[in-house]
């Protein structure tokens, strides 16, 4: 019988990650400072340990994955790679649609792929505690567990509006051993500030990014950590497109085309990037494998945004970065519900794009929604929203096979599962989510504002 999940063995769990810097056709844009000059390694050793520094800037094509890393993977990887064989019955599709399902995880979804080795860098280098931010939850509650694996204590600073209409990733965290503080706070002195204007500021992402730097840069037992955009968060998690490649390499199948959802780029550049060393090669049959990132019409950063230097953050307290942008105080509006609202993008990712070497799509709201339920409902899996863009991109690139007779080999980063954001699927089940066009006005309004480099 053919098999429908492809396993490995837990020795066949990767031993190194793969750095793309290596292979890019020229070296990444350094990060700048306000003054317009690359930013000191010193500056970011204020809230970064060294090990984590030199993965930052470094540009060697292997970094190799501490046994004491691998041992933590293990409670859940090597991730399966499964055939989702009823839903090409379903679609009536000659296609072959595989997906990663990175749900398996403590946290369920791909995010501890980064936090556990942030973890174990931070504690190697003596670091005590941990301060972060998370918006819907997903990061938080990864910090929080790989935390507990390397006893650090964790702080996060969660979005005020998400701590009170998410209340289980908060009870997650707590469960955990993290302490979880509704942004802003009066712990530091943004959020005292914050607070004197406004006590019923609702927070941003932007605002508890500032109160975590600003706890971590005053402590030396502590260390800031964030979950996505930069290089060091991709090249953790490359060890699912490695996995993906044995896995492909077992059943004798390859990818003509990968799907991964896209907000700060952390899930794509992972799916994505292992396949561009074959690419440069020329693809393993002989034609690259195509890699498409995948984002919401309501936050279209590779589709519609610009490549430009721009703060990572609303507030512009972090270094700038040279990526595709929407402008740092860009908001997708209140109705979007599916994730992936982030104004920028990985530098690497942004990088690749330029260059022409990955491809974006953007996909609207309700499709994305439907797409899940499709998926759900042949599959069992019920997909994180996040993830349902790329199944989104995927089941239309099946239907395009089945039109053209084309038996494609279609591979999807099924992200995360859905469990804790059925209020979503809610919303979408009343009727109450919306199809929003590409907020045209908005963009180019926050673009204006985008800081002048050089
Ligand atoms: C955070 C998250 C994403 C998006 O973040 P990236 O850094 O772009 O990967 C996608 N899927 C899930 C399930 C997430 O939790």
């Amino acid at each position: 019988m053919e098999s429908l999940r492809i396993t490995l063995e837990q020795s066949e769990i990767p031993t190194h990650w793969y750095n793309v810097v290596a292979d890019l056709p020229h070296p990444p844009p350094p990060p700048l400072g306000p003054d317009g000059k690359p930013v000191a390694a010193e500056q970011m050793g204020l809230i970064f340990p060294t090990a984590i520094l030199e993965q930052e800037m470094s540009a060697e094509r292997w970094i190799p994955i501490p046994d004491a890393v691998r041992e933590v993977y293990r409670l859940w990887r090597p991730s399966p790679l499964i055939r989702a064989r009823r839903l090409e019955e379903l679609l009536g599709t000659p296609a072959r649609i595989y997906y990663k399902y990175e749900g398996v995880s403590p946290a369920g979804s791909h995010k501890p792929n980064t936090a556990v080795p942030q973890a174990f860098y931070n504690r190697q280098a003596g670091i005590r505690r941990i301060t972060t931010e998370t918006g819907a939850g997903q990061w938080g509650c990864s910090m929080a567990f790989a935390g507990q694996m390397f006893g650090l204590d964790v702080r996060v600073y969660m979005v005020k509006i998400s701590y009170q209409q998410k209340p289980f990733r908060r009870s997650m965290m707590q469960t955990w051993g993290a302490e979880v503080f509704a942004s802003p706070s009066p712990m530091t002195q943004t959020g005292r500030d914050l607070l004197a204007k406004d006590p019923a500021n609702q927070g941003s992402l932007g605002i508890a990014i500032s109160e975590a730097v600003e706890e971590a840069a005053s402590r030396p037992d502590t260390s800031y950590a964030l979950g996505s955009v930069l290089n060091h968060v991709a090249l953790h998690q490359t060890i699912i497109g490695q996995e993906a490649k044995a896995q492909f390499a077992k059943v004798g199948d390859w990818p003509d085309v990968v799907f991964a959802p896209c907000g700060g780029g952390s899930s794509f550049a992972g799916a994505a990037f292992p396949f561009l060393a074959d690419n440069a090669a020329g693809g393993r049959q002989g034609r690259p494998t195509r890699l498409v990132a995948v984002e919401p019409t309501s936050c279209p950063t590779l589709t519609k945004g610009t490549y430009a230097y721009d703060f990572g953050d609303a507030s512009g307290f972090t270094p700038l970065m040279k990526m595709y942008t929407l402008g740092h105080d860009f908001m997708p509006p209140g109705i979007h519900a599916g994730g992936l609202r982030y104004h920028g993008d990985s530098p690497l990712v942004s990088q690749l794009y330029h260059d022409g070497l990955i491809e974006a799509v953007a996909v609207s709201q309700l499709a994305t929604f439907e797409a899940g339920v499709t998926f759900a409902r042949a599959e069992g899996v019920i997909p994180a929203p996040e993830s349902n863009h790329a199944i989104r991109a995927a089941i239309d690139e099946a239907l395009r096979c089945k039109t053209n007779g084309e038996a494609r080999t279609i591979l999807v980063n099924l992200t995360g599962h859905g469990h804790f954001d059925m209020a979503a699927y809610d919303r979408y089940f009343a009727g109450e989510l919306e199809d929003f066009e590409y907020p045209v006005e908005a963009i180019r309004d926050s673009l204006k504002r985008l800081p002048k480099v050089g």
